[in-house]
């Protein structure tokens, strides 16, 4: 088994549409960042490059480079899966925490679990989503998120029957 473990911040920023697990939320500001600005979905993604000892998102996926201007995370979280299985690995469960003062996640956690859950291939059961304000942290401008992952071995796949002679 692996553990991996995914940390990420982005500013909110007023005029841009606010995602966070792939999910649209209706909110008047938005994640600034090159790509949506997906923190969540950027951090399941360090999670599980650094559950295969992958390079991180940055280095996979530089700001620097303009093909991930306004990308789309699921592209980054997609590869992070692939390098996963090439790996010899499946994702066991996932668990979250999201940090912010506004708005409030509760109301959307089923949908944007279901959607985490579809991204990765599993049950909504293994995927868990805690929200809090960071309360006395002063970052009320800022959405966090906390996130680990453990993988299992994946089975292996059969061999292909010999072709009798
Ligand atoms: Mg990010």
């Amino acid at each position: 088994m692996r553990i991996g473990y995914g940390f990420d911040s982005h500013e909110f920023r007023p005029g841009i549409p606010l995602k966070i697990g792939g999910i649209v939320l209706p909110h008047d500001k938005g994640l600034g960042g090159h790509s949506d600005g997906d923190v969540l979905l950027h951090a399941i993604t360090d999670a599980l490059l650094g559950a295969v000892a992958a390079p991180d998102i940055g280095a996979l996926f530089p700001p620097s480079d303009p093909k991930w201007k306004g990308a789309d995370s699921v592209i980054f979280l997609r590869e992070a899966l692939k390098r996963v299985q090439d790996a010899g690995y499946r994702v066991a469960n996932v668990d979250s925490s999201l940090i912010l003062a506004a708005p409030k996640i509760g109301p959307h956690s089923a949908v944007i679990r279901a959607r985490v859950a579809e991204l990765l291939g599993l049950h909504i059961n293994c995927v868990g989503l805690k929200a809090k304000t960071p309360e006395g942290l002063n970052l009320d401008n800022a959405a966090l998120a906390h996130v680990v992952v453990l993988l299992e071995r994946a089975p292996q796949k059969k061999k292909k029957a010999r072709k009798k002679k």
